[in-house]
């Protein structure tokens, strides 16, 4: 491979060939360039040779030294150990591989050479010294470039050897890092104390110390953080510059508000109409912290500047009530609103709720979602593009060309996490002036992650529950305690109460997960409970029978439903009083609290039973945190403490771009200096049109494009 040259195609690279090339391309790597960016999974340290006399078991080690003979012992049922024997001046250790036939012939061909080898160290048979399935390989000319140094270890694929990435990683970096072009200029990099990125690149791959890898992988973090910010910033600016709808509630608020306690905002007694009009809505007094939040939205509401907000509330906050404060706000001005919401069940909720509330205010509620027959959506369509439709309530439906408002003046977007952000803003492109929008979400983000992942939003905070509730009791068992669970879930059923089952969350297998609930339903079903009638809903069900499940656990005609996450949101059944999560310690935290909101909605005191045999002290601990807690924004940050990044933030989740190498709970101190870093830039740059900032311009429209291609999870 000559010089400076990233685009070379894989194969031609030192050690790649033809048939590594097809697996490297299995991992998107196709060119020098791509080897560049294929970044180290992690570490292993193993600069430290000790002799083998002084080899800990439960360690890992390096060892080196001679290969004097190699065994291979068949044990029962087939099963064969090889075995290579290492020697050096102080002792001796066996390499041990079990099952791996190839091993025998490999180590054969080495005898009597010196040989390095990476491993765990055992206590074996008789108390010999063994290193497992370790890496290993004959020192020729006393070089090696898998031992004795910083070793990466990169992510791979079936039939890729880390031997094989490693060259020509190596190679690569030594032959093109250096013609990388730095997006980041040179003035930026200088202030916020960033080393390049070939300087980067080479510490990535090849890591003097472990410190120097932290810097570069710090830097590259940055890099990704900086186009993260500049992009919501971009937005939030591009939307503010819009002109908006002032709605006409400035006279009644001003009146009214100013004059009173903010606390007695709806106990009063005032005179204006849209006052007796919350009060005909609502059949409840709002909490203080619904009150903030309406009044939050109310000021955005009045100025011509277009809204932007979220609205932050655990689960059972009462954001449905807010929403409609501001729905109401926007009807009274003379605008229509709608909202949206990510399944076809919590839509209906929200129709059902909402038509509840406005139809004695003589306020039309349509509904529009899938699974209208073509006659009904043609009415729908038609309301909503004639003005008859005050409020239009509905699933993704509602963005699809053709639908069209007459005076649409306010976009409401519930669980905005389940959607990504090009959705949000395509329900903003169906108003002729740019309508307000608020969205909403119960996702428990640590506060202070807020502004890293919202930064495009204005953020309120429901930060209190209604009153009356009770607490869920929450239980952590461990499997054999199955039996008596049940029998708690029995009790139950036979007082006319219902109850979930939730199976295993598997991250990204959708199709395992569904299995997990069937074997469950059918355990349960054709056992346990099979004199009860049990439902199963799943993702992989149709979009028919999923209705079918959920109206029927709706009129109790299912008393037990086995589920999967596809229950986390919204699902409001208030006799269900009991939710069984098998398998909790393979969900995060932030998640379980999530699952354990859809029950505690009715008067009745509510359980939540988490059945896992966790097998660590720590794992144990965090499912405590669920028993102590019922606030989202404890049991995350809790949830963040003890386990660092993992699984609190999927970035999927809130339809921002995948991070290769940030991570926004580990390196929130670098989000926010990157967020501070582009507020600098675009105040000096606002279009991006400098030279200098032309890279950054491309990485920040690139990452749109992106974003445009997620979709509802
Ligand atoms: P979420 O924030 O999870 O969307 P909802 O809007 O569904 O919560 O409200 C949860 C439940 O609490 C609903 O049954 C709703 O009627 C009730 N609720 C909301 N606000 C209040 C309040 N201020 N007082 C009493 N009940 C309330
Ligand atoms: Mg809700």
């Amino acid at each position: 491979m000559s010089r400076g040259q990233l685009d070379t195609e894989v194969q031609f690279i030192k050690g790649v060939g033809p048939k590594n090339a097809m697996l490297l391309k299995r991992l998107g790597i196709e060119t020098a360039g791509d080897v560049l960016w294929h970044l180290p999974r992690r570490y292993e340290d193993r600069r430290d040779i000790p002799q083998i006399m002084f080899l800990r078991p439960g360690h890992s080690s390096t060892v080196k030294g001679r290969l004097v003979d190699v065994r291979s012992k068949t044990l029962g049922r087939g099963r064969v150990v090889v075995q290579g024997v290492v020697e050096d001046k102080t002792g001796v250790v066996n390499m041990t591989f079990f099952n791996q036939g190839y091993a025998a012939k490999h180590l054969q061909k080495a005898i009597g050479q010196d040989i390095v080898a990476y491993g765990q160290v055992r206590e074996g048979y008789r108390s010999q010294l063994e290193l497992h399935n370790c890496e290993w390989e004959a020192i020729e000319g006393g070089e090696t470039d898998d031992f004795a140094r910083i070793v990466p270890v990169y992510p791979l694929t079936e039939g890729l050897t880390q031997r094989v990435v490693r060259r020509a990683a190596k190679a690569v970096v030594l032959a093109c890092a250096q013609d990388v072009i730095d997006p980041l200029p040179n003035d930026l990099r200088r202030v916020e104390g960033l080393p390049s990125l070939e300087w980067s690149l080479r510490q990535m791959h090849l890591p003097d110390t472990m410190d120097d890898q932290t810097k570069a992988r710090g830097r590259l973090a940055f890099e990704e953080f900086l186009y993260l910010q500049i992009g919501l910033q971009l937005r939030r600016n591009e939307v503010k510059q819009e002109p908006g709808i002032a709605f006409s509630t400035t006279n009644w608020r001003k009146s009214d508000v100013a004059a009173e306690s903010l606390s007695n905002l709806f106990t009063s007694s005032p005179s204006s109409d849209i006052w007796t009009d919350v009060r005909t809505m609502l059949p409840f007094v709002l909490t203080n912290a619904q009150k903030r939040v309406v009044a939050e939205i109310w000021t955005d509401m009045e100025t011509p500047i277009p809204m932007n907000r979220l609205v932050q509330g655990d689960v059972g906050s009462g954001k449905t009530a807010v929403a409609a404060c501001a729905i109401l706000a926007a009807v009274r001005s003379q605008h229509q609103a709608a909202m949206m919401a990510p399944t076809e069940i919590l839509a209906e909720q929200h129709y059902i709720n909402l038509h509840r509330m406005f139809e004695p205010l003589g306020v039309n509620v349509t509904l529009l979602i899938g699974k209208l027959n073509s006659t009904q959506r043609k009415k729908a369509y038609a309301k909503a593009a004639n003005g008859e439709a005050h409020i239009v309530v509905g699933t993704h439906a509602l963005i699809q060309e053709g639908v069209e408002f007459l005076r649409l003046g306010l976009a409401v977007i519930d669980e905005q996490h389940r959607f990504g952000v090009r959705q949000r803003l395509a329900l903003r492109t169906k108003g002729k002036v740019m309508p307000d929008v608020l969205v909403m979400t119960a996702t428990p983000i640590p506060r202070t992650l807020t502004m890293a992942v919202y930064g495009d939003l204005d953020v309120s905070v429901i930060d209190e529950l209604p009153p009356g509730r009770r607490p869920i009791k929450t239980h952590v068992k461990r499997t054999s305690d199955r039996k008596q669970v049940y029998e708690t879930v029995r009790t139950l059923l036979e007082e006319g109460r219902q109850a979930y089952f939730v199976c295993p969350l598997i991250f990204d297998n959708e199709k395992m997960q569904a299995q997990a609930a069937e074997d469950l339903y059918y355990r349960l079903s054709n056992e346990e409970f099979k004199d009860q009638s049990v439902g199963l809903l799943h993702g992989q069900m149709k979009p028919q029978e999923k209705e079918d499940v959920m109206q029927a656990f709706l009129n109790n005609t299912v008393s037990v439903l086995v589920a999967t996450t596809v229950i986390e949101v919204g699902v409001d059944v208030p006799n269900a009083t009991i939710m069984v999560i098998e398998d909790a310690d393979r969900f995060g935290l932030a998640q379980l609290h999530q699952l354990r909101g859809r029950v505690g909605r009715g008067q009745a005191q509510s359980y939540c039973v988490l059945i896992a045999d966790p097998k660590s002290s720590e794992a144990q601990q965090r499912l405590q945190i669920l028993a102590q807690s019922h606030d989202g924004f404890v049991i995350a940050e809790e949830d963040l403490k003890l386990r660092g990044p993992g699984d609190l933030i999927g970035t999927q989740q809130h339809g921002l771009p995948d991070l290769r190498v940030a991570d926004l709970v580990r390196d929130l101190t670098l989000a926010e200096q990157a967020r501070k870093s582009a507020q600098t830039l675009l105040e000096k740059d606002p279009g991006l049109s400098l030279p200098d900032h032309a890279l950054i311009k491309k990485a920040v429209l690139a990452q749109r494009k992106e974003e445009a291609l997620v979709s509802v999870s």
